[in-house]
Formats: structure tokens, C-alpha cells, sequence
């Protein structure tokens, strides 16, 4: 399944970024030492964080920019918490933790990552064939 991805201004894109970094000085990450922090811009324009809790019994929940210097993808349980509150055509920014990465003389951006190093993707590309609460509403034998 291809998504096209709704198109997202510069200001925007940095402000998810920025947002993402911020929320990410909020993880409590003390099992895993794994801190990722996420930001969603709504359609209103309000930036809303988080980051990852953890407990004891290793229950982990979020998504975005880790402290790993590649732009890593959110686990599946994660990816099916976004499905359940966000459009499949929603751009999903995964941003490397040494953000802005920059390229050497002559090297190109890989496919499908972007400025900085940021992988541009969808939640209909992270998570194909997914489902979600309207497959509950369907009729049942
Ligand atoms: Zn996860």
C-alpha cells in the first residue's frame, strides 16, 4: 500500500523536530536506557510531546527521535497506538539523534530520507494493512 503524505512546510518540519528533541529530556527510560522522545503538530497548530515511560515490567510506549545516530522506526505496538488516534496519510518524521546529519562532498541523501537525515515516511507505510477502530464498526455474522 502507498500513502501519499499530506505536504508539510519547513516551519512546521522544525518545529516537530525541535519538539521531538524537547520531549525527549522527558523519558524515563532508567531498564531499556533507550530515551526517544515524539512531537505531533495538530491540525489546530498545537505541538503536542511525549516520551517513553517505562516500569518495571519493561512496558514501553511512544515513538521518534532516539539517542541512536540512524532514524530508527517506532516498534509495532507503537505504530498501532498512532493508528488508533491518526489519518494513514499522517507524515511521519523519523529524525536521527545527531539531527542535522550532514552530507560529505558528493554523497547523496538515501531515498526516501530527507534534510538532516530525517526519514520521511507515513503511518499507511509504517503499517500496512493495518487495523483500526473502523473495522470494529463493520457488519458481523
Ligand atoms: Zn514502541
Amino acid at each position: 500500500m502507498s500513502v501519499k503524505a499530506w505536504s508539510i512546510s519547513h516551519e512546521d518540519r522544525t518545529k516537530l523536530i525541535q519538539g521531538a528533541f524537547e520531549a525527549k529530556k522527558g523519558s524515563y527510560s532508567p531498564y531499556s536506557k533507550f530515551p526517544v522522545g515524539a512531537a505531533l503538530l495538530a491540525t489546530d497548530g498545537t505541538l503536542i510531546k511525549g516520551a517513553n515511560i517505562e516500569n518495571a515490567s519493561y512496558g514501553a510506549r511512544s515513538a521518534n527521535s532516539s539517542n541512536v545516530p540512524s532514524a530508527l522506526s517506532p516498534c509495532g505496538l507503537c505504530r498501532q497506538v498512532i493508528r488508533e488516534f491518526c489519518s494513514l496519510n499522517m507524515p511521519v518524521l523519523l529524525v536521527p539523534a545527531d539531527y542535522p546529519q550532514v552530507l560529505k562532498e558528493g554523497e547523496e541523501q538515501k531515498p526516501g530520507f530527507g534534510e538532516g537525515g530525517v526519514r520521511e515516511t507515513t503511518l499507511g507505510e509504517l503499517l500496512p494493512d493495518s487495523f483500526g477502530p473502523e473495522h470494529l464498526e463493520l457488519p458481523r455474522q
